[in-house]
């Protein structure tokens, strides 16, 4: 039953979310501002998002118990984290909306079925070929080298990934963890990505185009506006604005894209939950991602994803990171995140700091190393 698929929550409503992380901790904040009522689903009693939500039921994502007792004490239900199982989320549904749809999630979830969606609606991607398994390894080598091969599901943060550099080196694998995806390594000039928002009335809202380095897999700053020319950022946020229009999404989603050697802009993956490279939306946008995603799943309107700041966005990644954060404190113009989680395990995103400038006045990239908070 979807009867409430078009229905709008007031404030004053209580909006489920599923998931105790981080996102789920600013969402859980942005909502509060707007007057909702958050109840989170979450295998532990304690995590960054409950500490801050005002109720939760302590289950798995898998559990129907656990589920309905979630459905029946919020009105609508949303996501932070993407592995919940799709059975868990259309059980979700028969009782309450759930924003975005469950079938973009199914589609997210797999790289396979996000590769294939994305190409049937006409969006550019990195060359790729499905492997099931040892057999289509030797159909790989069209693909060209260095190629890199994912597992399906369950990635993030560069985990499941192995880079192969040539096929002799192909040849030699054995006991991988099929099925896989490989793909061409791209020789991009940077990585970017949009943030972008989709209403219940079809409304679409795009953050601005933003650079995004990574250190050890793991995303480390994100540059904001990107430094790229702007018929770049600009044909990257109509590619957005297509996926989401396509995949008819009410909510918000990151597209992550690589701009390669040669100027084309290739998707590399979609998540449809606030993204990381969106959190420089806290200190430099009056609506930042989270209270955009909480409108969108509301059915409130969207303003225009307005930026009036510049913004550098550095993560602040286990206890070699936490170790600044004294210093980061006693720095002018660090506005300081942290996710309130107890233990710093190497590896772990533990908050982050946005750095902001007047709007123009981001000095070239070259100097943008001297910006960044000490480490
Ligand atoms: P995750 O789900 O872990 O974020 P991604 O597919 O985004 O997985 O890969 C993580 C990072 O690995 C990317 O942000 C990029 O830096 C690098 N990478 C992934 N695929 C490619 C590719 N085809 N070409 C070049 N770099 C890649
Ligand atoms: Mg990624």
């Amino acid at each position: 039953m979807t009867a409430q698929k078009n229905a709008v929550f007031e404030p004053g409503s209580t909006i489920g979310i599923i998931g105790g992380g981080q996102l789920g901790r600013m969402s859980a904040m942005a909502a509060a501002k707007l007057g909702y009522r958050v109840h989170i689903l979450n295998p532990a009693s304690t995590s960054p998002a409950i500490e801050v939500a005002a109720s939760a039921t302590v289950g798995s994502y898998d559990d129907p118990a656990a589920l309905e007792d979630f459905a029946s004490r919020c009105d609508v239900v949303t996501f932070e984290f993407e592995n919940i199982s799709a059975e868990g989320l259309s059980l979700l549904a028969k009782h309450r909306p759930v924003r975005p749809a469950g079938e973009i999630l199914r589609v997210s979830q797999d790289r396979i079925l996000e590769k294939t969606r994305l190409t049937d609606a006409g969006i550019e991607l990195a060359p790729w070929k499905a492997v099931s398994g040892p057999d289509d390894l030797k159909n790989l080598e069209g693909l060209g080298f260095p190629l890199i091969l994912k597992t399906t599901r369950f990635g993030y943060d560069g985990k499941g990934q192995f880079r192969v550099e040539s096929p002799e080196a192909l040849s030699g694998l054995t006991d991988l963890p099929y099925p896989l995806v490989a793909e061409k390594m791209i020789d991009f000039q940077r990585e970017l990505s949009v943030v972008v928002v989709r209403g219940l009335d079809g409304t679409v809202r795009c953050f601005d185009t933003v650079e995004n380095r990574h250190r050890g897999g793991i995303l480390d700053i994100t540059l904001a506006p990107a430094p790229v020319m702007l018929d770049v950022a600009e044909e990257a946020r109509i590619i957005a604005t297509k996926i989401a229009t396509e995949l008819e999404l009410v909510g918000i989603m990151g597209v992550e894209m690589f701009h390669a050697a040669d100027g084309r802009l290739l998707v590399n993956e979609i998540a449809p939950r606030p993204h990381n490279s969106g959190h420089w939306t806290m200190d430099a946008c009056l609506i930042d991602q989270f209270e955009m995603h909480i409108r969108a799943v509301a059915g409130l309107p969207l303003p225009p994803a307005r930026r009036h700041s510049d913004a550098i966005m550095h993560n602040l990644v286990g206890p070699e990171d936490m170790a600044r954060v004294p210093a980061l404190l006693a720095t002018d113009g660090a506005s300081l995140h942290l996710y309130g989680k107890r233990e710093a395990r190497p590896g772990r995103k533990m908050g982050h700091v946005n750095t902001i400038f007047p709007r123009g006045a981001l000095p070239g990239e070259l100097a943008f190393e001297g910006l960044l908070p000490p480490r």
